[in-house]
């Protein structure tokens, strides 16, 4: 049995937060291509099961800071910048020198925080949030979105290799995370749409595959209503992937940030309140997709499932 702190000092140690449907298997991905991986949840279960694979559990956040590399995977803007940048959070413990990567989806103001109070202890900072789903994650497919120098750019990468197959440098820290919120206002609006039209094929008594047929060979379709759901809502498997809540959250991020810099996205707006519908009916752990089955179910249809 070996412990964190016999590993060679040639071997950079990784630390890594957040152990949630995407953390998990991406942490996983990490030990499994040989890393010494110390992990960290509030969770205990998915601790013990990165542990059963061969990481180790860190009895603290200094204990993680300690690492030369520290991943977070959080769910939102306010655990993100408690567990970083909180009075006893990663920053306040890190060594200089010490580079830490968030792959979590928040605020980007909060990000260029985060990323002056590391450059301001001699920290290196890196927002690499992630695209694709949980299953992408699983088989370690992620796509990597990545706002950091590119001395850090450069040194990140080779891990952020063992967890996906494409790493993006889209520019300095920060511009990672406003790519993600770019392309989640398309993903996740795409979703809110499919609902919207799937459930008017229902209605409309519509053959689902033949109409799906048609969607896919015109440029009606996209990545979530082709590759995501055929596996997902419409074979009945609405388990989170990626959560209704999560992605109420990340709608209201990217109205926030457009708003911010005075840019107008009122479908952005209008897909958020569809999202905190579902979440007012108790669907917010559901996947996305689910999307579906909450408008189908409020027009008094039978869900539409592929058979
Ligand atoms: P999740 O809710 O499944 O996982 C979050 C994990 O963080 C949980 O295990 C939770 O216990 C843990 N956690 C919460 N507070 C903590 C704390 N203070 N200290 C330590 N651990 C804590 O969320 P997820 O789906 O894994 O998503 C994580 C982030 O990635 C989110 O920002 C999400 O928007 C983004 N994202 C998700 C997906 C997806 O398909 N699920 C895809 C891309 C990006």
């Amino acid at each position: 049995m070996w412990s964190f702190y016999m590993i060679p000092t040639a071997m950079t140690r990784i630390g890594f937060i957040g152990l949630g449907n995407m953390g998990r298997p991406m942490a996983s991905n990490l030990v499994r291509k040989g890393e010494r991986v110390l992990v960290m949840d509030v969770n205990p279960a998915p601790v013990r099961a990165l542990v059963e694979l061969g990481a180790v559990e860190a009895t603290s956040t200094a204990d993680v800071a300690a690492c030369d590399v520290v991943f977070t995977m959080l769910p939102t803007t306010t655990v993100v910048a408690d567990v970083i940048g909180g009075p006893t959070g990663v920053l306040s413990h890190v060594r200089p020198g010490a580079v830490i990567v968030d792959m979590s989806t928040i605020d980007p103001l909060v990000t260029d925080r985060l990323a002056s109070a590391a450059a301001a202890k001699g920290v290196a900072f890196a927002d690499a949030p992630v695209g694709r789903l949980a299953s992408h994650a699983e088989r370690g497919e992620s796509l990597f979105m990545v706002g950091a120098t590119r001395e850090t750019f450069t040194r990140i990468t080779p891990l952020l290799d063992k967890m996906g197959t494409t790493v993006h440098h889209c520019g300095g820290p920060g511009s990672g995370m406003r790519t993600k919120l770019v392309n989640n206002y398309l993903a996740i609006v795409s979703c809110a749409f499919n609902a919207e039209a799937i459930a008017l094929a229902q209605r409309f008594g519509l053959d689902l595959a033949r109409t799906l047929d048609v969607i896919h060979g015109t440029t009606a379709t996209n990545g979530q209503l082709k590759m995501a759901w055929p596996s997902k809502v419409l074979k009945g498997d609405t388990t989170p992937g990626f959560t209704i809540d999560l992605a109420h959250k990340d709608l209201t991020l990217i109205v926030e940030a457009a708003n911010a810099v005075k840019v107008p996205v009122p479908i952005a707006a209008i897909a958020r309140e569809s999202f905190s519908t579902a979440r007012a009916g108790g669907q917010g752990d559901k996947d996305f997709s689910a999307m579906l089955d909450v408008l189908c179910d409020r027009a008094g249809i039978s869900r539409a499932r592929l058979t």
